[in-house]
């Protein structure tokens, strides 16, 4: 930190000299960036979203994500409860892999998030950048004069649009009752108004007779569902979606609260607020994966496969003993499942379990 390069080839120049095994930089502007923190003379921050296939909720974190507690030894899958659910201790150390739907999920968010900045806050794609983060998530920045000089709060304000916090449905063309009833007009709403109305005719139209229940849907309300569902094909004109009888406004808050929350981005809070921000530097490699941090337009998004358009090295083999590694897919091939056994493996491949210290170079 505290670095500042006038020139492109100064920055590669050092990189080269020094190898940092992660390299980062400023998402703010310093009038002094080598100085100490509170003598810099802040200027501005470029507006930064994270969406980290942490922080997204998935279904194959039970699969493959563990914890384990450094006081009684218990293992056990899934996010780490607060204290060990046998010895109470709270020592526990999380163990995370990184998987492709979760990276797909990642990727599904940033969408969303991408959406709503453009659609509800007007901004440009020129304006936008996306970066592939080389590992598990993808940063979204807004590089404008537009948003240089908001603050922590103003920031706040953005972050709590994004993810719905404190949305309040009577706001948004949806009146409270004791029937389901909401403004289909799509054309006619705007922002969170046309969100919820989406997401809310897409739960209708699609959600099974668990998923209805579970919501708290009777089951006479259920059937009702299911037969407006069946008569839409025939008579699409004459389904109004705003009245299935026996759904109350607990129920139907319930419904909103999930359209909501189907419809918000799961951003990582935490960075959008931080005026002082460091995003890896696109082009740079990740110190956990050796893959590329890379810049991607809005329209490559769409088919990036950070698994394969990603990989740095392309050529090459190295001879390693991997201790314990799952099955993984990189560039153009699939490797493991390997268990303390020797292999040869292409540098990309080889450099991706080195990175995460699960394999060392034989010979070393
Ligand atoms: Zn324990
Ligand atoms: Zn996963």
């Amino acid at each position: 930190r505290h670095r500042k390069f006038d020139s492109e080839d100064f920055l590669t120049a050092f990189l080269a000299a020094n190898g940092p095994s992660d390299v980062y930089a400023s998402a703010a502007y310093y009038l002094n960036p080598e100085l100490e923190m509170d003598r810099k003379g802040w200027l501005g921050a470029d507006l930064i979203f994270d969406v980290d296939a942490d922080h997204v909720e998935t279904p194959c974190k039970r699969l493959h994500d563990r914890w384990k507690c450094s006081d009684c030894g218990r293992v056990d899958f899934g996010a780490a409860p607060r204290a060990c659910s046998k010895c109470g201790g709270q020592r526990l150390e999380q163990h995370r892999e990184i998987c492709e739907q979760c990276l797909q999920a990642a990727k599904a968010e940033t969408r969303k998030l991408i959406d709503i900045l453009m659609e509800d806050f007007g901004f440009d794609e020129m304006e936008m950048e996306v970066h592939f983060t080389g590992n598990r998530g993808y940063h979204t920045l807004i590089v404008s004069d537009r948003v240089h000089s908001l603050d922590q709060l103003a920031r706040k304000e953005i972050v709590d649009y994004v993810c719905a916090t404190g949305l309040r449905p009577e706001l948004h063309n949806l009146t409270r009752g004791n029937r389901l009833r909401w403004e289909l007009d799509h054309s006619a709403s705007f922002g969170w108004s046309r969100r919820i109305a989406r997401a809310l005719e897409h739960f209708m139209l699609t959600a099974d007779r668990s998923e209805l229940s579970r919501i708290g849907i009777s089951k006479a309300a259920i059937e009702e569902i299911m037969k407006k569902r069946r008569d839409l094909a025939a008579h699409p004109e004459k389904i109004d979606w705003r009245y299935v009888s026996g759904i109350g406004e607990k129920t139907w808050e319930r419904i909103v609260q999930r359209a909501a929350r189907l419809e918000s981005s799961q951003i990582d809070t935490v960075v959008t607020t931080d005026v002082h921000r460091l995003v890896r530097l696109p082009g740079s490699l990740h110190g956990k994966t050796a893959l590329k941090v890379q810049t991607l337009s809005i329209d490559e998004l769409e088919d990036f496969d950070p698994r394969c358009d990603s990989v740095a090295f392309q050529d090459g083999e190295v001879a390693l003993y991997v201790e314990q590694a799952e099955r993984f897919r990189l560039g153009m091939g699939d490797y493991g499942p390997f268990r303390q056994e020797s292999v040869v493996l292409p540098d990309a491949a080889a450099m991706f379990l080195l990175c995460q210290g699960k394999a060392r170079v034989i010979g070393d």
